[in-house]
């Protein structure tokens, strides 16, 4: 056997390709290093590399600069804990949106200000609010008691708060769109006419934008968003309230995915497989959304959308181009005309081939299907999608050469004491059975997968977490940083 087979994809055929980076591979070709890595800080481990980070901000940059767009990013950094990033986020001359006091706290001890960081809680507590204050962190305000916590701890520390709102239910085709979150369009305008100010009950607010973040991924309610937005705000404005941003979110799609056909083959693929009962795609006949109930099949595929034609740049220049009926301009020039800045917070898009995860292989048996199970030293919380499956196809990295190739098809199976923790739902063919000590590497986990869900049962210890700092030298073991180490203030 060829060297160069010591290290593949998993499903030569029928597979889900991922798209991958060349630091991913000399990586996955250089066991020297990782035997180096994963001996030194446990199984699994995530790396991450920064130049790719800093790719992703360039060319979101060079997007707007393209509109002439006053702009700022920031890094939604609820996709991934590490402080790694958000250091390298200031360093490439970005913002951090932050969503909890620790997520504050430490962006502004990593070199984060005023300037460069937002906060945006869900949930807003008095030391939030506070720390953000003293910082004049601008704070996205929801709903009404936001309001009256944020006036009062204002007026107690003497400093003015500078604040967004948060806004919702914007009209896409005649149908409102709903949101637990912000302030309904029909009210923000008379609210904050009514309450905001001078001589008014909130005069510690200083109103300096609107924000919005949608669910789901369309590039048209984006734009209905902020022609809405533009809307509220010129209406503020003539008011007197300087609203000088407006705030998309985030949700821009990413592509993990090098091939359409792959993808289409997928998914009809699984909707047969479950409308014939033999689905022997996935562990135990998941449907991955999709069932047969009373002979018939229901549901939709509950995944991600893992192939994106417009994703990144592209996605956002959708947005950006779309005309208003009103005045026949773009959204990008009527944000010009009047002025305004476009901010974004994207979190997924900005971690595009930024990290990978890679666990040992601890053991091999066989259930009594007759599948092969290959448990590796990971539980199934430090890869998790919110949605049904992570599909895309993993490598493998056999540690021994042998003699002759007898093809195999497996799950990996995690440390977890659940039936259902099965890292990857769908089943992967491989060349031979993997032996104890090889490793699996996922690609692409940086943004939601490693962290998002990660939990310490059974008190398993967290993953580490490593920063690679690129390098045009061969691959060593001193070009990562732990997480760990990161130093901060
Ligand atoms: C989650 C979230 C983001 C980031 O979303 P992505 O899909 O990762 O880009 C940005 N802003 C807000 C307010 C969010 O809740």
């Amino acid at each position: 056997m060829k060297e160069k087979n010591m290290y593949y994809k998993g499903n030569e055929k029928n597979g889900l390709t991922p798209i991958t980076s060349n630091w991913m591979h000399e990586i996955l070709d250089n066991q020297e290093v990782l035997r180096g890595v994963l001996e030194k800080y446990g199984s699994p481990i995530n790396i991450h590399h920064l130049p790719t980070f800093n790719d992703n901000c360039e060319r979101y940059k060079a997007l707007f600069n393209s509109y002439d767009l006053k702009f700022q990013i920031f890094y939604a950094r609820k996709a991934n804990k590490t402080k790694g990033l958000v250091k390298q986020a200031f360093a490439s001359g970005i913002g951090v949106d932050t969503a909890s006091y620790r997520e504050l706290e430490q962006s502004l001890e990593l070199g984060g200000n005023g300037e460069n960081l937002v906060l945006t809680a869900a949930i807003k507590n008095e030391n939030q609010i506070a720390l953000a204050i003293k910082n004049d962190v601008p704070i996205i305000l929801d709903n009404e008691d936001e309001c009256v916590l944020t006036e009062r701890i204002a007026k107690k520390i003497g400093k003015r708060a500078k604040v967004g709102f948060r806004i919702s239910g914007f009209v896409v085709d005649g149908e409102k769109l709903y949101s637990r979150f912000g302030f309904d369009i029909d009210h923000i305008t008379n609210f904050v006419a009514a309450y905001i100010g001078d001589q008014k009950t909130f005069n510690h607010l200083d109103v300096v934008g609107l924000h919005f973040h949608l669910d789901g991924y369309s590039t048209y309610q984006r734009s209905i968003g902020l022609l809405t937005s533009i809307n509220i705000g010129n209406a503020l404005k003539q008011k007197g309230y300087p609203i000088s941003f407006i705030d998309m979110g985030g949700g821009i799609l990413m592509n993990y995915l090098q091939d359409e056909g792959e993808w289409n083959n997928f998914k009809s693929s699984l909707k047969e497989r479950v409308s014939s009962g033999n689905n022997n795609l996935t562990f135990n006949d998941n449907g991955l959304g999709y069932s047969m109930i009373d002979g018939k099949l229901h549901g939709k595929l509950n995944t991600y959308p893992y192939f994106n034609k417009v994703h990144k740049d592209s996605f956002l220049r959708e947005v950006l181009d779309y005309i208003d009926a009103d005045t026949g301009l773009s959204v990008a020039a009527l944000l010009r005309k009047h002025n305004y800045e476009i901010r974004i917070e994207p979190g997924r898009s900005l971690l595009d081939q930024v990290g990978v995860t890679i666990a040992k292989v601890v053991h091999r048996k066989q259930d009594a299907k007759k599948q092969w199970l290959v448990g590796l030293e990971m539980n199934m919380s430090q890869m998790m999608s919110s949605s049904a499956d992570f599909l895309l196809d993993p490598y493998i990295v056999h540690t021994n050469k042998a003699e002759e190739e007898e093809p195999v098809e497996v799950f990996f199976t995690g440390a977890y004491c659940l039936e259902r923790d099965v890292l990857l739902k769908r089943k992967v063919s491989l060349k031979r059975l993997p032996s104890i000590g090889d490793y699996v590497a996922f690609v692409n986990t940086a943004g939601y997968m490693m962290h998002f869900f990660e939990t310490e049962a059974h008190l398993f210890e967290l993953s580490s977490n490593l920063m690679h700092t690129g390098t045009n030298e061969k691959l060593s073991f001193f070009h990562f940083i732990d997480d760990e180490k990161i130093v901060l203030g």
